[in-house]
């Protein structure tokens, strides 16, 4: 379907998307991830051709499409910001594309009301849209990019101006909305949660290259290096090193990792980190040798419905660990990680 081949873009001299090259397939939704300002709207921009790249490519079922005029490549986005016509009501507003595009009035009415149904504002047809709450100006940005019936969907934060409430609630629409519509998706957001929560696929950005893409469980389960561990907020992260002896090295002790969880393309003296994930921690001396286990102290315990999240320090090192049980700040405790629970990560 889409294909993204080697996009180069730049702003005053400073690379912005530096080789971006992804594929999206019919009825996929794939979620573009990446902090503020890595370039995630000027992606989208050069997709649907409001903008040029300094290179490469835009594909559409094999054809070259990256000269081809915005309003011809048939693709809808929903802005960042929505970008409704404040002085149109809701149902001008759902209209606007198929006005556009020179649909008959009759069709434009039946498109207007079975979209307006579909998000169950039916009597909010004539109401200005200034009129309307975050959420519902949400619903009919929506409504107003899938009224033309594009063949590829693009949305551009749509739940970033909303309340975290609102957010978690409206999540599970949008995904039953976007599945039912059986369209290929780009979801374009900097709020993993959501990212999560929605696709198919993740492409994670930084500094203009996609450093990982992969399915929710393929990504939580093997970031792909330490900026990805971080980002997601996956765990803890430990400078490591290998040692002469084949061992890593760390400030907070020493371990043979078998090579499933420590490839050997990390070469002795390079530096690494090492993945501990807080849910993973275990209490106690480990029953076996096959463990990262440090003695540390406990600087804060915080009760978080299902588990208390507890703060230990141990040679400086702060780590963060999960418990079924709670300890008192002060108190010295016992903690591992079984060798199997542990990634090393390239930085
Ligand atoms: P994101 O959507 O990931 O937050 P953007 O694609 O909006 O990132 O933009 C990333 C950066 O690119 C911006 O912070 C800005 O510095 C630069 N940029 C984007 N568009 C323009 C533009 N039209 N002119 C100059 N710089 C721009
Ligand atoms: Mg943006």
């Amino acid at each position: 379907m889409l294909t993204v081949k080697e996009i180069y873009k730049e702003y005053d001299a400073l690379p912005l998307l530096n080789g971006l090259s992804f594929e999206v397939a019919q009825g996929e939704l794939v979620c573009l991830l990446g902090s503020s300002g890595s370039g995630k709207s000027t992606m989208l921009r050069i997709i649907a051709g409001l903008e040029e790249p300094a290179s490469g490519r835009i594909f559409w079922n094999g054809q070259d499409i990256t000269q081809l005029p915005a309003h011809q490549r048939g693709f809808g986005l929903m802005f960042q910001d929505y970008a409704l016509f404040p002085h149109k009501s809701v149902a001008e507003n759902i209209a606007f594309g198929l006005r556009m595009a020179h649909t008959p009035k009759e069709e434009i009415d039946q498109i207007v009301r079975q979209s307006l149904e579909s998000i169950r504002m039916l009597s909010f047809s004539d109401r200005p849209v200034t009129e309307l709450s975050g959420g519902e100006q949400q619903r009919v940005a929506l409504a107003r990019a899938l009224a033309p019936d594009p063949r590829l969907l693009m949305l551009d934060e749509p739940l970033g101006a909303l309340d975290h409430n609102l957010r978690t609630e409206l999540i599970n629409e949008l995904r039953q909305r976007l599945h039912a519509s059986q369209k290929p998706v780009i979801y374009v957001t900097h709020d993993q949660e959501e990212a999560f929560a929605l696709a198919d696929r993740l492409l994670l950005l930084h500094e203009g290259r996609l450093i990982q893409e992969g399915s929710p469980e393929e990504v939580f389960r093997r970031p792909a290096n330490a900026w990805v561990a971080s980002f997601l907020g996956l765990g803890n992260l430990i400078p490591a090193a290998r040692a002469k002896n084949g061992q890593i090295e760390t400030e907070i002790g020493t371990l043979a990792l078998p090579t499933s969880s420590c490839p050997e393309t990390l070469h002795q003296g390079e530096q690494f980190s090492l993945l501990l994930r807080p849910e993973d921690a275990q209490l106690g001396l480990p029953a076996q040798e096959n463990a990262l286990s440090i003695q540390a102290q406990v600087l804060d315990c915080i009760f978080f419905r299902d588990y208390f999240r507890i703060e230990v320090t141990i040679k400086d090192q702060s780590l963060i660990i999960y418990s079924q049980q709670a300890f008192q700040p002060g108190k010295e405790i016992f903690v591992h990680w079984s060798e199997e629970d542990i990634l090393c990560l390239p930085n």
